[in-house]
C-alpha cells in the first residue's frame, strides 16, 4: 500500500564500550536503508536515531534508542524489539548482558523479540566468549543468537534484517 510505513522501536542495550553506537551507526549506512529521519531531539537524545528500510517491498520505520544496563523498568519501555550487546572478548559484558536477558524475558513474557548480540568478532584472537555459550543463553531465554563486527560492518546487514523480519512474525496476526 502506499501509506505510512509502520513505525517500530528497537531498545538497544549492553554494557559501557560493547559497541553499540557502533553498530547504530552502521545501520545507517545499510544497503537497506531507504532514507534516515530526522529525530525531533537529535540535540537532547544522540542516542534516538530513525531509518526507514526497504524490506521485502515494504518500507518501515526503525527508531533505535540506545539504553545503559542501569536502566530501569525496561519492561516497560514502549519498543518492538530488544538488542542485547556484548563484546566477545569481554566476559564481564556476556555475564551482564545475560543477566539483562534473564530479567527481561521473565518482565515481557515471549511477545517481543529480543536478540543478543555479540560484537567485535573481528579480535578473533581476544575472543573470551565461545560461540556456543552465547547460542545457549540465547536458546535458553527464546531469543535468537547473532555475531557482529561493527568495525568491519560484518554481519550488521543481517541483524537489521533479522531485527525487522523478528519484530514483523511476531506482529503478524496468527
Ligand atoms: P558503546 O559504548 O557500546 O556505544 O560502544 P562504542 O560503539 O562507542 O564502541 C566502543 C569502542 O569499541 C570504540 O573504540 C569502537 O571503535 C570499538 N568497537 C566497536 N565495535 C567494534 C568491533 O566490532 N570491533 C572492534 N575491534 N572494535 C569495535
Amino acid at each position: 500500500s502506499s501509506s505510512c510505513p509502520a513505525q517500530y522501536r528497537i531498545v538497544i542495550i549492553g554494557a559501557p564500550q560493547v559497541g553499540k553506537t557502533s553498530l547504530a551507526n552502521q545501520f545507517m549506512t545499510s544497503e537497506y536503508v531507504a532514507f534516515e529521519n530526522d529525530t525531533d531531539d537529535k540535540e537532547d537524545n544522540p542516542g534516538v536515531r530513525s531509518i526507514t528500510v526497504l524490506l521485502d517491498s515494504e518500507e518501515s520505520t526503525l527508531e533505535f534508542i540506545e539504553m545503559s544496563l542501569e536502566t530501569k523498568d525496561l519492561d516497560e519501555q514502549p519498543c518492538d524489539a530488544f538488542g542485547i550487546v556484548f563484546s566477545i572478548n569481554d566476559q564481564a559484558s556476556f555475564r551482564s548482558a545475560v543477566e539483562v536477558l534473564h530479567c527481561l524475558r521473565h518482565d515481557i513474557g515471549t511477545d517481543r523479540p529480543i536478540i543478543l548480540i555479540g560484537n567485535k568478532i573481528d579480535l578473533v584472537r581476544k575472543r573470551k566468549v565461545p560461540k556456543e555459550d552465547g547460542r545457549a543463553a540465547a536458546i535458553k531465554y527464546e531469543s535468537k543468537y547473532t555475531e557482529t563486527s561493527a568495525a568491519l560492518n560484518h554481519h550488521v546487514d543481517e541483524l537489521l534484517v533479522g531485527l525487522l523480519t523478528q519484530i514483523r512474525l511476531k506482529l503478524t496476526p496468527k
